[in-house]
Parts: C-alpha cells; structure tokens; sequence
C-alpha cells in the first residue's frame, strides 16, 4: 500500500472536470485507488468513479489522503501526484486557444486614463463560475447544511467590511446597496430554501444554492413591479459571492494588493466604483474605446487605464507582473529586467494628475482677443467633488448622475438623492451644477438579465426615464429639492424628439406642483437638452425654443453621426471626431442655440482635449466642460490663443470632405500657428 497528502490547489476545487481527468488517470492502473478528506468527517472516495469523487466537495484548499494499493500501486499513486501538481490538466475555457505567455509580451490597445503604472494582474471576469452537483450521503447533509450557513456568516461578514469601506470611500450613495445585500442574505426565503433542497435531493451546498437562485432570479424577472423586479442583480450577486465563499474561490474582488491591475474582458462602471480604490491602480480591458463609460470614470478618477486589448485576458494569470503604459497605449505582461529598468525610471515622473499643491487659477479663461470661455467640471461621482474647486472649475457642467446607481437596475431613494444633489450644489458653488437626469440603458442596463440587442438604440436615457415614470419622478424631486439648497439645474439626456423635451417637462411641472402642494422646500430649476442625436441637431432650433440650454455631447454625437459604437474596439478607426459631419453638427447646433440666445455647455470628452478644445472654441463654443484635472492645461492653451485665430482654422476645417483631411489640416495649421503649444503628441496622429 502506498499513500501520500495532497492538497487541491485548482481555482474551482475538484469539481466535474476536474474529477472526470482524475477518473482518467486512476482508471489507467489496476490497483484501487482511494481519497479521503483529511477534516470533517474523513469521507472517502473511489478515484475511479467520478459521483464518488464529487460527493467529497473538495474545494480548493481540500488536503485529501490518497491510498493505492495494488500490482501497480507505486506508479499509480506517481500519476495522480503529477496530476494534483498540475491542478488536474485544467485549462481554463476562456484560456484554451491562447495559453498564458511567460516571455515578455507587448499587446497594443488604447490608452484611455493616463499614466504609467507598474503592478500585479488581477483577473476579473464578470459572472462567470462553475458550479457542479454532488449526491451528499443522508449521514453528511447535516454537514452541508452547517457549510452553507458558515458561507452566509462569511459572506455577511465581507459585506459588511464593503459596506464600511464603500462609505468611507464612495459616500453613502454606494454604501447603501450593501445594505441591500446584506438583507438578501439573510432571508429566510432564500436561506430556508438552499438547506430544504440540500436535505430534499441530497444536494452539495452550491448546488442547492444555485438552483434556489436561479428560481428566485426567474421569478424576479417575470414581475410586474419594476422596482421588485431590479432586485434581480442583487439576488445574482449575493449567490455569486456565496458561491465564491463555497467553492473556496474567495471573494469577486480578493484581497487586492497595492499594486494591483485589474485585467478584464470587460468592465462594468459599477464594479470600478466597488473597487478599492486605494489599492488599484489601473485598469486593462479587452473591449472599450475612448468614451465608453467605464474609461470616462477611469479617468475621473485618475486611474490610469488602457482599453481594446482583444484577447489579452486570456494570457495573463492573477499575479502576473504588468506595465501599463496609457501613453503608448499599450501593455506589457512579464516585462524583462531592461524594460522594468526603463519603466522604473518613468513611473517617477508619470501617473494620474494630481491636484495642483497650490492655489489655482479659477473662473473663465480669456483668448488673447478676449473672448471669455467658461471652463467647466464634468463629475460622476461624490468622490470627484472635492476636484472642481481644486482644478478651479466653474462649476459642475455636468454630473452623470447614473454613477450613483452602483449597479445597474438598482436605484437609489429619493432622500439619498437628495443628500448627493445637495452636496454637488455646495461644491459647484457660484456656478452651479448642472445633473443630468438618469443615461440608463446603453451601457448601464436597466435588467442585466434583459440585455437589449442594440442598448445604444433601444431604451435609453429620456426613453427610459419617460418609460420608467417612477424612476424619473424619484429623481426630479429629489433635484427640486436640493435646489433650494444651492444652484442646480437639469439636463434631459439624448433627446430625439421636441416630444421628448415635452413630455419630460411635463413630468417636472407635476412633480412642481406636487412638491408645492405638500408645502416642501424646493426651487424650480433651468430645464436643458442635451444634443447628442442626429435628429436633435437638423431640429435643434425647434428644441432651442423649448430649453433654457443645451448641452452637446460629442461623445454620443460622434457615435449616432458615424453610426460607430462607442465602446466597441473593432470599429474604434472609424469613431473620428474631427470627422466633417461631426464639426457641421457642432457648428449648426451652436447656430441654433445663439439664434434663440440660449447658452450652449460642450461637454463631450473633446472639450477635455486641448486641441480639440481650440478647435470647438473656433466653432462657436463659450463654455467647455471636461474632466477636471484636464481644467488647468486647456485653460493654459486657451489663454495663449487668438479665437479669431481658431474660427479661421474651424472654417477651414469645415470645407473639408474627410476626416483624414480635417486632421492634416490640424496638425498642420496648429503647427504653424502655436508650435510651442502642441507638440506632435498633443495632435491627432497621421495615419501608418
Ligand atoms: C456625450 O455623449 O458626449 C456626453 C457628454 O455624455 P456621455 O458620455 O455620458 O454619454
Ligand atoms: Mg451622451
């Protein structure tokens, strides 16, 4: 007889793959080939048969005694050691036709957050896990049961942690759906039903808690009841981190170490909020472009980020050394000594913005002819506050409200609302704010689980919000309320339609009348479209009489022009902002809104690229809004320049037939004109 300890060091413990190569190898040999769990109660399994090795629930971290005895015994117990040393021949599924690299290796993409970062990978995969079903023995369920109900307290015990640290970092706006989590957990309906079906069909503890979510889920989505039935992605992601907590996968976001890099095919804006902010430092995704939400909040706050990897992800493991180089646009995983040398040397001089140690220039920004520009904030979330006074902001030009909602579906009430849209006023000062009401769908889906084919063109923005009354008219008195308490206004995001704008201030003026009614304290507010959609801009005149402003995002305006999505990498060589369609669309809708004396923010990422910025102000444009560490260089740039001189540059570019020659004419002009000012890293790249 020969045995050996082993311990289960696979990601996913020894589950049905797994077991299903153990069974292979054990039935090679003729000896009987046994394990036996090494706590508990010493349950033991035949490594021939593979509902018997399942019915041990060895989850990563399991130390197992394994027996041979036979003829063969010694070679048998050899080849299931090499086994359990090679996490039993699992190639993960995403991992299989690109296996991990070992040799430096660069992979080109888009940097979209600057700065250069050195750190450790840290894989993130959004809702993915394996779960596998065992037949538990009468005598264990006792046992299961017990394992499940030690998942739970460990599970609340790390939402509570979350929660905590959400709020101290987050403000309790992201705090709040924890609280949420938190009840989830402990409902009977669910705790009850996960140990009814372990005793009823002899089930492990995944298994059981799997099933018993998926029938929540199911029944979640058929509801009626909107709000009831967006409690749907919080069931999913209680029974993810209980499933995490069973499986001994360990939490979604580990404990991340300082210098951690989150490497994902795709992230959700939400999961960037969760993160600890404190420990990450920056972000690599397969998919994404320039303005896709998740790199806009990247770089709010000032986390250095490059997007459009393809198929990346699938070489790295966790702990992998990584440079991310937003500069370059471009990663390198296993970085050779020379690189790390050269990168070392850089790291020190390079990194997110931070905030200027010293007072700083605030207000608008005059051009040499004095043409006064206003130079605003965009914000999207509590945490960017601080940053519009120490950039020098005027004011907030737009706050994405949507960030507030830290996981799609789940909205927050109406006093946390209000607390946030109160301490936006305070921080935009004088100037005010300007919140735009919910940008749901697109990206940030109403129902993860009720994916839209086409988000971009479906339920989106003011569809949503007229579609979703309730949602809208939480908001929108939770905005008329903290107007009382500063400046704020509201923007009514992708308008289409006059009819849009319509019946959108038609749900404000009850909401109004409502408030006034119960003798609350409010404050009626400036109302605006934001003009982002081919059919606002041949109309924009039309809606110009409806609005107090206009707000034009070029982000959306450049996708819906060019029919070019957005986030989508395979198609980013054709998302061209400088494209001739774009600058007329900005151009007549600037037209529009003077004709009608109504102000115009430009809010676009465009306004935050100084090149770009001289180029909109060419156009027409008076009042910018960017990303506020962006503030300081464009006013820099703005105030070095003649407006008079950038209209004759804009009209230029107006005459022209494509976007590559709108962008010679740029790096050409803006050469002559103000070499010191943009050096050729500053202008739209020729093209190789
Ligand atoms: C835009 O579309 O340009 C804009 C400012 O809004 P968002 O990027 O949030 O869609
Ligand atoms: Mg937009």
């Amino acid at each position: 007889m020969e045995e050996r300890r082993l311990q289960v060091t696979s990601r996913l413990g020894l589950h049905a793959r797994a077991a299903a190569n153990l069974v292979r190898v054990a039935s090679r040999f003729q000896s009987n080939l046994t394990l036996q769990r090494l706590d508990g109660n010493g349950e033991e399994a035949d490594a021939k048969s593979i509902l018997s090795i399942l019915t041990l629930a060895a989850s990563r971290g399991t130390v197992l005694r394994v027996v041979a005895s036979g003829v063969d015994e010694q070679e048998a117990l050899e080849a299931v050691v090499g086994l359990f040393s090679r996490d039993f021949d699992e190639i993960e599924k995403s991992g299989a036709d690109l296996p991990p690299v070992t040799q430096e290796f660069r992979c080109k993409g888009l940097g979209v957050s600057d700065g250069v970062v050195i750190g450790r990978v840290l894989r993130l995969q959004e809702g993915t896990r394996d779960v596998y079903r065992a037949v538990i023995e009468e005598a264990d369920l006792e046992r299961e049961r017990r394992r499940f109900r030690a998942a739970v307290r460990f599970s609340r015990r790390q939402l509570e942690a979350i929660k905590d640290r959400a709020e101290k970092e987050l403000g309790r706006g992201h705090a709040y759906i924890f609280d949420a989590h938190l009840l989830f957990l402990e409902d009977a309906k669910l705790t009850r039903d996960v140990e009814d079906y372990i005793v009823k069909e002899r089930a492990n503890a995944e298994w059981a808690a799997k099933v018993v979510g998926d029938r929540l889920l199911s029944i979640y989505t058929q509801i009626n009841d909107e709000y009831l039935r967006e409690r749907g992605s919080d069931i999913e992601d209680v029974i993810q981190r209980l499933l995490a907590n069973l499986t001994g996968e360990g939490p979604k976001y580990p404990n991340l170490s300082e210098d951690a890099v989150i490497v994902s095919p795709d992230l959700l804006p939400s999961t960037i909020a969760e993160l600890n902010l404190n420990h990450v430092k920056a972000i690599a995704t397969d998919a994404g472009g320039w303005t896709s939400h998740m790199a806009i909040i990247a770089r709010g706050l000032g986390l250095t980020a490059v997007v459009g990897l393809r198929n990346f992800y699938q070489r790295t493991r966790t702990g992998d050394r990584i440079i991310v180089d937003a500069r370059r646009g471009e990663v390198v995983l296993h970085p050779a000594q020379e690189t790390l040398d050269q990168y070392q040397l850089m790291e020190e001089t390079r990194g997110p913005t931070p905030a200027p140690a010293g007072p700083v220039d605030c207000g608008p920004v005059a051009t040499l002819d004095s043409v006064q520009i206003s130079l605003r904030a965009n914000v999207e979330l509590p945490t960017e506050f601080q940053a519009v006074r120490d950039f020098g902001a005027c004011g907030v030009g737009l706050f994405r409200s949507e960030f507030l909602l830290s996981r799609p579906g789940l909205m927050s009430s109406e006093q946390e609302q209000y607390e946030t849209y109160k301490s936006l006023a305070l921080a935009a000062g004088e100037y005010g704010a300007v919140v735009r009401l919910f940008d749901v769908g697109g990206e940030f889906g109403p129902d993860v689980k009720e994916r839209e084919r086409n988000p971009a063109l479906g339920l989106r923005a003011v569809r949503f919000n007229l579609r979703h009354k309730e949602i809208m008219r939480t908001q929108v008195r939770a905005i008329l309320r903290a107007a009382a308490a500063g400046r704020l206004s509201l923007v009514v995001p992708m308008v289409a339609d006059v009819a849009d704008i319509r019946s959108a201030k038609r749900v404000i003026d009850e909401e109004l009348q409502r408030l006034a009614e119960e003798q609350a304290s409010f404050s009626e507010v400036q109302i605006g479209a934001m003009i982002e959609v081919p059919s606002a801009v041949l109309t924009a005149e039309r809606i110009a009489s409806e609005v107090d402003f206009f707000e034009l995002g070029t982000n959306d305006l450049v996708q819906y022009t060019l029919a070019v999505d957005r986030g989508n990498d395979k198609v980013s060589d054709w998302f061209r902002t400088l494209h001739p369609a774009v600058l007329y669309g900005i151009r007549r809708t600037l037209q529009a809104a003077q004709a009608a004396s109504i102000p115009v923010i430009l809010c676009g990422e465009m306004a935050s690229t100084p090149a770009y910025a001289v180029l909109l102000v060419g156009l027409g444009a008076s009042d910018l809004s960017m990303i506020p560490a962006m503030i300081p260089r464009v006013r820099a740039v703005l105030s070095q320049i003649n407006a008079d001189d950038a209209r004759e540059v804009a009209l230029k570019c107006l005459s022209l037939a494509t976007a590559d020659d709108v962008e010679e004419l740029v790096r050409n002009e803006f050469r002559a004109r103000w070499p010191e000012l943009f050096p050729p890293n500053t202008l739209p790249k020729a093209l190789e």
